[in-house]
């Protein structure tokens, strides 16, 4: 026997003849086998150790703590907060969970809120995703049309997720999309639409394959605008949808199904223990039903909650409390030019009354502050002044009749 044929892999002892090749090393041989069962192992470890450091990726925090979060930043609304909470804690323990086939499988908790326009629903949203470190994507299902129709498509949802991820597709399917005024693409009236609805049922028929959990192809840039732009498969499985919507009306809804209750037999609500100023806390899936969502997406939207009006003590709470509130945040701007900023709080009342006089709601408040503050913030850089304290007084003397008349025809 030759030199050649006496060599051998020195993983696996086949000879040389055995081997459809043999690749020489310093002091070692490898066969074609050996380098394939390798190249797998390879590959397996580098597979597993992506999905550790994404599992390490994601901050998982208990609910408790992730309600302290929240509470750093929105004011009030508790349920909403406690079920957000568990709902966030539970898909991101979803996530975590092993591939397993025969375990249990955990269910996506998307969240549906409803509330008064300006009662934080994108706040809770946004500061989930900013605590959670995940891409964060607002949409408007006002815009969004069935697939054929002008407007926007579902998918473009995803765009928006997408550049919010900068295109990295694996961060992107494990981000948070709110979806804004989902109560717009309610169908009209209680039964199945005979004629097509394209605004309402369709969109929401379309909607459900994302809410699903869906691999969706995905313009990167959206819309239909660049033909030429080639698509990106994007999983919706692991995404969380948050839905917001003011459903204005549905407190009739409510009410209805609550006196129904009330006199029924087996009645388990006394009606005099019904707090009619603010019926939405009985809020369940039922009056989403009647007030136009599908059975389907209501199925598809587990978690639902609501958000309490804010009165003027809330509104006030507002103003000053939040880590990033209104006042700080002027506290921080004057402060940048060394001027010692400091209000009221006969003039912090005054504002809070405008607002609620104005019917303003939360968002009033930074145009009132603006309307009050704008002069001294145009002032102040170039005097020598170090101290601006507002008092009600000169809050009232920026605040003029027609200045508060705007504020309401912008709101
Ligand atoms: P919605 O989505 O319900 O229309 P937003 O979340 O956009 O309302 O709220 C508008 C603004 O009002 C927010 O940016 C925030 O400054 C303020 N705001 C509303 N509710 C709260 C709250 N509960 N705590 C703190 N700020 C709030």
């Amino acid at each position: 026997m030759s030199k050649e044929e006496n060599l051998e892999c020195s993983f696996c002892g086949r000879k040389k003849a055995e081997t459809d090749l043999l690749i020489a090393g310093m002091d070692a041989h490898i066969c074609d086998k050996c380098i394939e069962q390798a190249h797998g192992i390879v590959e397996e470890e580098i597979s597993e150790a992506k999905s550790t450091s994404l599992s390490k990726d994601l901050i998982l925090k208990k609910p408790k703590e992730i309600k302290e979060f929240l509470d750093q930043y929105i004011i009030g609304q508790d349920e909403t907060k406690k079920a957000m909470s568990v709902a966030v804690y539970n898909h991101y323990k979803r996530l975590l969970q092993s591939k397993d086939k025969d375990e249990v499988e955990i269910e996506k908790s998307n969240i549906v809120l409803v509330g008064e326009t300006g009662t934080g629903k994108t706040l809770v949203a946004r500061t989930i995703a900013r605590m959670l470190n995940v891409p964060f994507a607002i949409v408007d299902a006002t815009v969004l049309t069935q697939a054929g129709y002008v407007g926007e498509d579902v998918e473009s949802i995803l765009s928006r997720l997408l550049q919010a991820a900068d295109y990295n597709v694996e961060k992107a399917e494990r981000g948070i999309v709110f979806i804004d005024e989902i109560d717009k693409i309610a169908r009209k009236g209680d039964n199945p639409s005979i004629t097509r609805d394209v605004s309402g049922e369709g969109v929401q028929q379309a909607l459900l394959k994302l809410l699903e959990g869906a691999v969706v192809n995905v313009a990167p840039k959206g819309g239909r605008k660049h033909p030429e732009q080639k698509f990106i498969e994007v999983n919706t499985k692991d995404i969380l949808f948050i839905a917001g919507g003011a459903f204005s009306g549905i407190e009739k809804n409510i009410s209805k199904r609550l006196n129904m209750q009330a006199v029924g037999f087996g009645a388990s609500l006394e009606e005099d223990a019904i707090d009619h100023n603010n019926l939405l806390q009985y809020i369940t899936p039922l009056d989403l039903k009647s007030f136009g969502l599908i059975p389907e997406i209501i199925g598809r939207l587990p978690v639902l909650s609501y958000m309490n009006p804010l009165d003027a003590t809330t509104l006030r709470a507002i103003l000053t409390e939040p880590k990033n509130s209104i006042i700080k945040q002027y506290t921080k701007l004057f402060g940048m030019d060394d001027v010692e900023f400091t209000i009221d709080d006969e003039a912090l009342g005054y504002i809070v009354s405008k607002a609620v006089e104005y019917k303003l709601g939360a968002r009033g408040l930074r145009s009132l502050c603006e309307a009050i503050f704008t002069d001294a913030m145009f002032e102040l850089p170039s005097k020598d002044d170090k101290e601006f304290n507002v008092t009600k007084k000169y809050a009232e003397a920026k605040l003029t009749n027609s200045t508060l008349k705007k504020l309401r025809a912008a709101s």
